[in-house]
């Protein structure tokens, strides 16, 4: 099984010049390989004609009809307007750029074969700039046979003549000298097609083709794709995790005194998970190779202790231990946990963000950089250039949710040390769907905290629309009399953080008057984070001073890590705008202590079907792996992982959810492959191209 075959290049086909392979190039395209893997995003069906009364909006279709008036409208758009009816309804044919002979063609009684897709229109159902063609009344013109492939378009390239270069390139595929990359018994034993007959069948399906499995993407040809796919993201993500673990890291001894009087300060013991994940951190401490971990653990289960005794074991070894927070509240919660415990032990903690600044930040990266302080604590500050650290032996990424995988990979390399890369330990903020895990994380072990701490309640979730603010006014007000303490949560569309924040303003207002008793605090995105920090200490209160705050009017920025254990009540307002792990995860906000919590979800009414439904899941589950997997159901990987907007995780032909039950062939194939990098290599060339796969270690 050689890769070393020589490809052709595109050039070598008719119709490709100059000018067309640099618009090939674009698309990534450089030689019949890359061209027969641009696969179809989607097919139409060209098959049979429907009769026009039959259509509905959104429909894509086929007719066949007669021209009863063509007729060209000068309004702000000159656009050639052209009715047609086929005996069941009629349609309207709409052209903004066309040519005075087009308006010949189509002149009266003229019979056409037109397709495109129905939409709206002034007068009735449209297609806009369909794709038509005369017919001869003579001759009898047969429909087509089979799907019609549709590609990812660049700028200037029809789709006609992607269809015309694959019958080339499909021609070369038969002279058999493209490999099949899967062992044959197990392409066997799992009935995946062979490439070839794969590849054929996807850009030129047969007509005997099963339509159904077809347009869903789920024959056994699109199948095989989907797997090899996988296999190859799993392998390229496997390659870099090799690449790290060959670079060689620190072996640390086992816990040893530090952590023992560390266990015995501690105000309570750990859970059984947690002593277990810490086993397993520990033991990856003391091997040659960086650890490359994930830890989930529902929101309060308990990680910060986990991070800090890994952060323990690198000390006891004489090495520096990074934490980095996503948010400067965040690291600041961090840090004075990390103070509390660690200073009682003599090891010196630090603290770093973008807004410690002057001769403090330059002490402060003076003591990195000398190895003075052995833990450090920060923001992505923390991987900035100026930043030396003396021996830096471990950093704890936590709340890893925030980062996208590009990003990830890229602080794995900032975190990198000279030769040898320090261990990592990723923390996420709630679970992740399994089927992420064994996809876009692929590159770590998992560990997961499956037990909270003893002696917490559930948080009781109720629903509620918001015409009934004013008994979930009464209701904070008996909490705050009870010596509880509230957050009010105000959300709005994402993208506008002005509003969100100002929203939040006038809620804090508001309430400020109904509630004069209490003492309202406000927080959001738009203040300093010196102001920030400072509101939250007098929510949550010092050892000795107590908090002086009953309620904390918020916007989302206290969705991460936050904890407060005397919060014992959370309002969150249209909660429909949020997605279900968001909600979980600020929900977890509450619930910290040994009182009975509540949440309060007061949504805008009247609220969708699905709307109402992920409400309920809400309510009725307190379990973060499952609220993770439901999540994804309804929003999709790319919302799920963050990545939809950077467009990272994009697959061709693969779906995560639809191809989940792929994923477990994929990770058992993707271990045996990885030790044969010929032909890892040629699964991600195939799949991935020559130069732009995740992050470049
Ligand atoms: P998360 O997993 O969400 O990051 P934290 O690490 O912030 O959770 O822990 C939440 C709270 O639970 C903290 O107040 C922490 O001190 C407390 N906690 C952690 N582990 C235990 C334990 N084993 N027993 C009791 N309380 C614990
Ligand atoms: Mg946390």
């Amino acid at each position: 099984m050689s890769s070393s075959i020589n490809i052709p290049c595109v050039s070598v086909l008719k119709g490709v010049g100059a000018a067309m392979q640099i618009k090939l190039e674009r698309l990534g395209i450089e030689n019949l390989q890359d061209l027969l893997f641009h696969l179809p995003i989607r097919y139409q069906d060209r098959t049979s004609l429907r009769n026009i009364g039959t259509l509905r909006i959104g429909d894509e279709a086929l007719v066949e009809v007669s021209v009863s008036l063509t007729e060209i409208k000068f309004g702000k758009k000159k656009t050639l307007l052209c009715r047609v009816s086929d005996g069941t309804g009629s349609l309207t044919l709409r052209f903004f750029h066309f040519s005075a002979s087009q308006k010949n063609t189509l002149s009266k009684g003229k019979k056409l074969r037109c397709f495109g897709e129905v939409r709206p229109g002034p007068n009735g159902l449209e297609m806009v700039h369909p794709e038509y063609k005369a017919l001869d009344e003579e001759i009898d013109t047969p429909v087509e046979q089979s799907l019609t492939p549709v590609y990812p378009m660049t700028e200037g390239l029809q789709q006609n003549r992607v269809r015309s270069l694959m019958a080339q390139a499909l021609l070369w595929l038969e002279s058999g000298e493209l490999p099949e990359l899967l062992p044959e018994h197990l392409r066997k034993r799992w009935q995946l097609p062979e490439l070839h007959r794969s590849l054929v069948f996807l850009h030129a399906p047969s007509p005997q083709a099963d339509r159904e499995l077809m347009l869903n993407g789920m024959h056994p040809a699109q199948r095989r794709l989907a797997f090899e796919e996988l296999l190859a993201h799993h392998l390229t993500l496997l390659h870099l995790r090799k690449k790290i673990q060959a670079q060689g890291g620190f072996r640390f001894n086992q816990p040893a005194q530090l952590s023992q009087q560390f266990l015995q300060n501690l105000a309570f013991t750990l859970t059984g998970a947690q002593q277990r994940v810490s086993a397993e951190i520990a033991a990856d401490l003391a091997k040659p190779q960086p650890m490359l971990r994930l830890v989930q653990g529902d929101v309060g289960s308990g990680k910060t202790v986990v991070a800090a005794l890994a952060a323990l074991q690198a000390v006891e070894n004489n090495y520096q231990a990074a934490i980095m927070a996503p948010t400067e509240i965040l690291a600041e919660q961090h840090y004075s946990c990390f103070k509390a415990w660690f200073e009682p032990l003599n090891i010196k903690v630090g603290m770093l963000t973008g807004k410690i600044k002057g001769k403090k930040r330059e002490q402060q990266l003076k003591d990195y950089a000398n190895g003075d302080v052995q833990v450090i604590v920060g923001t992505h500050a923390l991987f900035q250039e100026e930043v030396r650290f003396y021996n830096l032996g471990l950093a704890v990424i936590d709340e890893q949710h925030r980062f996208g995988v590009h990003q990830r990979l890229s602080l794995r390399e900032k975190g990198r040390d000279g030769e040898r890369s320090p261990h990592q330990l990723i923390m996420t903020a709630t679970p992740i769907p399994r089927t992420l895990t064994m996809s876009a994380y692929a590159d770590l072990d998992c560990s997961v905290i499956d037990e909270l701490p003893p002696g917490r309640t559930p948080v009781k979730t109720v629903v509620i629309p918001d015409d009934k603010r004013d008994k979930v006014i009464d209701r904070v007000k008996l909490a705050c009399e009870q010596k509880r303490q509230v957050y009010w949560v105000c959300t709005l569309i994402e993208e506008s953080e002005a509003l969100q924040c100002q929203a939040a303003e006038v809620t804090a207002e508001q309430l400020k008057q109904q509630l004069p008793e209490l003492k309202i605090g406000l927080i959001h995105g738009r203040m300093k984070s010196a102001e920030k920090v400072a509101i939250m200490a007098k929510f949550k209160g010092t050892s000795d001073q107590p908090a002086e705050l009953d309620l904390l009017v918020a916007t989302t920025v206290i969705e991460v890590g936050v904890d407060v254990p005397n919060a014992s009540v959370m309002i969150i307002e249209n909660p429909e705008r949020l997605g279900l792990a968001q909600l979980h995860q600020l929900r977890g906000r509450v619930g910290r202590g040994s009182i009975e919590s509540f949440c309060l979800l007061m949504y805008r009414a009247p609220l969708s079907y699905s709307g109402k439904q992920r409400l309920q899941i809400m309510r009725d589950s307190n379990d973060g792996f499952v609220i993770a997997e439901k999540d994804l159901e309804i929003r999709g990987p790319g919302e799920v992982l963050g990545t939809r907007q950077t467009g990272e995780m994009q697959f061709k032909i693969a779906d995560l959810q639809r191809d989940a039950d792929l994923l477990e062939r994929v990770q058992e194939l993707a271990q045996q492959v990885s030790q044969d990098s010929v032909l890892s290599e040629a699964v991600t060339r195939r799949w991935l191209g020559a130069g732009e796969q995740y992050g470049h270690v």
